[in-house]
């Protein structure tokens, strides 16, 4: 049915494109291209019921883009490598015509900033084209959108309060490591908390602002106010929302070495010289600590990621919480990777099988919520991640 290219051959994309494999009757030809091209092949070689094509590419030069496109003809480009190369697979996307998905907002390489200003600025150019653009299709940004339209279609008049709260119950253990991209997910959690609050932005400390909160079959955990890039634009397309949060669980051991790397300037993204070479102290801690993609075999417990809602219905207050649990042991033993690539990689292959289907399929460029939420809230039954809402319970928030 669908020609579906995917860049990137990390833990998500290992994820997705085996699931894509699960799903031949929508998916039916898959190329995976990547920077390096053997761990490309060692995902495709792990798959026996069709065959996936690989390729090598460098997805931060637009015509090289171009030309693997025209080779293997796409219908939807799924961008699974990092941030940083957005806006190369969005150019690339619209010069040669085809629609596009990714799973996190563009980052610039020199700055940690998370705004969604560059790739909403495609809009325009992406209607003209006829070509779609989703924005954040993994599970937080992605399914967390889904859950906050499901919820406004069913539960709500008004929503005004919102918090998202993303717990990792698992284990893995080791001493220290990030459960995706090393540079990625530090960049992200040392730089300064932020939420909305009455249609101003509020900042704070970096991991200053702590609650304690219960998790359905984890149990209570500390939870962290963190900015997150879906905060933007849930506010922005629920406009009554009157206070928006993000909130993630970290345990002592984690937050003691974050201390420690970011003290010793080893968690800094400027270049230094380094015996004559200019070398970025992230990127060099990401090569000595634990690949991401190699934690699935030891890792225990499960992740559970949601939203906690409250609003108006009928002139009644009322809340809800609507979420997800996914186990790592679980995880690992159907794709071989562990709950947090295969919370993000099942989303991604969700919502290219939505474009696909014709579900989601309008010109432009859109973040999840602006989509129906039904027929995705259908399939992260059938594929893995089954969803639970609790109705006017304790929020703790
Ligand atoms: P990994 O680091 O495991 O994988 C990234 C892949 O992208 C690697 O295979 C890497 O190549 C490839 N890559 C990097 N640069 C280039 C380039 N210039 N050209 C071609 N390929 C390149 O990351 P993850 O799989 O953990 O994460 C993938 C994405 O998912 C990230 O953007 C991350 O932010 C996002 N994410 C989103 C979440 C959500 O819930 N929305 C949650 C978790 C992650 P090589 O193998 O050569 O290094």
């Amino acid at each position: 049915m669908g020609r579906v290219l995917v860049i990137g051959a990390g833990g998500v994309s290992t994820v997705a494109v085996k699931k894509m494999a699960m799903n031949a009757d929508v998916f039916s030809d898959i190329m995976l291209a990547s920077r390096t091209k053997s761990k490309c092949d060692k995902i495709a070689g792990d798959i026996k019921n069709m065959a996936v094509q690989t390729a090598q590419v460098d997805a931060d030069n637009v015509s090289e883009l171009i030309r693997l496109f025209e080779s293997f003809k796409p219908e939807i480009v799924v961008n699974l490598a990092l941030p940083y190369q957005d806006l190369s697979v969005m150019e690339a996307c619209l010069a040669y015509g085809v629609s596009y998905l990714d799973t996190a907002n563009y980052e610039p390489l020199d700055e940690a900033k998370y705004e969604y200003s560059w790739q909403w600025a495609y809009k325009d150019r992406y209607e003209k084209a006829q070509l779609t653009a989703i924005l954040g299709c993994g599970f937080d940004p992605g399914v967390t959108n889904v859950f906050t339209a499901y919820a406004a279609n069913h539960y709500f008049d008004e929503i005004n309060y919102l918090d998202i709260v993303d717990c990792n119950g698992g284990d893995h253990h080791k001493a220290f490591a990030t459960n995706f991209n090393p540079e990625i997910n530090i960049r992200e959690i040392t730089q300064k908390g932020r939420y909305f609050e009455n249609g101003q932005w509020i900042e704070t400390e970096p991991l200053s602002v702590c609650k304690y909160l219960h998790y359905p079959e984890v149990g209570g955990r500390e939870s962290y106010l963190l900015y997150h890039e879906e905060l933007e634009s849930l506010v922005k397309n629920f406009p009554t929302i009157k206070r928006a949060r993000f909130w993630m669980t970290f345990g002592q051991e984690y937050l003691t070495h974050l201390r420690v790397i970011r003290n010793i300037g080893m968690a800094s993204i400027k270049p230094i010289l380094y015996k004559g070479m200019e070398i970025v102290p992230i990127q060099f801690l990401k090569e000595v600590l634990p690949d991401p993609g190699t934690l699935g075999e030891n890792y225990t417990g499960e992740t559970s990621i949601g939203c906690r809602i409250s609003g108006k219905h009928l002139g009644q207050e009322r809340n809800c919480y609507i979420y997800n649990n996914c186990s790592h042991e679980e995880a690992y033993k159907e794709t071989g990777a562990q709950a947090v690539s295969y919370t993000t990689g099942v989303p991604a292959m969700i919502g290219a099988m939505m474009f696909l289907k014709g579900c989601w399929n309008k010109p432009g460029v859109w973040n999840v919520e602006q989509f129906d939420p039904e027929p995705f809230m259908d399939e992260l039954n059938k594929q893995g991640l089954p969803w639970h809402v609790f109705h006017n319970l304790d929020l703790e928030l």
